[in-house]
């Protein structure tokens, strides 16, 4: 809830919110802000309003410093999931590409022994028809 500055009609939500850290004043305090935007829907204005104003004090530091750190670590062992199964994923790959190569492999030398046992036949026949041939 704020109040417009030009026409005075209180708007209940803000179109957004933010926070931010203010410069620290002489005593060295500094101050995290929470500002909203608001728009007047009676004249249109828009306007900024310090919705909050928080002490920035050491506990509080290390509550935020605790709380990215949990952050991070759970973002690190999310990626490692990750990354372990995509290794198990790969592997998985890795084998059914040896199995086709194997397969590949036993194929084309069956086919060269059936190459070789035509090739024989041929000589044969050849030599066969070669006979009659000479009749
Ligand atoms: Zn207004």
């Amino acid at each position: 809830m704020a109040g417009c500055p030009r026409c005075g009609t209180e708007v209940a939500d803000p179109l957004k919110t933010w926070s931010m850290v203010g410069k620290p004043s002489r005593k060295g305090e500094r101050f995290k802000l929470t500002l909203g935007l608001f728009n007047c829907f009676k004249c249109e204005k828009r306007f900024r309003v310090v919705l909050g104003k928080e002490k920035i004090t050491i506990k509080g530091m290390i509550e935020e410093i605790r709380g990215i750190e949990k952050g991070l670590t759970q973002t690190l062992r999310s990626l490692r999931e990750k990354i372990r199964n995509l290794e198990s994923e790969k592997s998985d790959l890795v084998r059914e590409i040896e199995k086709f190569r194997k397969l590949g492999e036993e194929r084309a030398d069956a086919l060269e022994k059936e190459i070789v046992t035509l090739g024989k036949e041929v000589k044969s026949m050849k030599k066969l028809l070669g006979g009659f041939e000479e009749l």
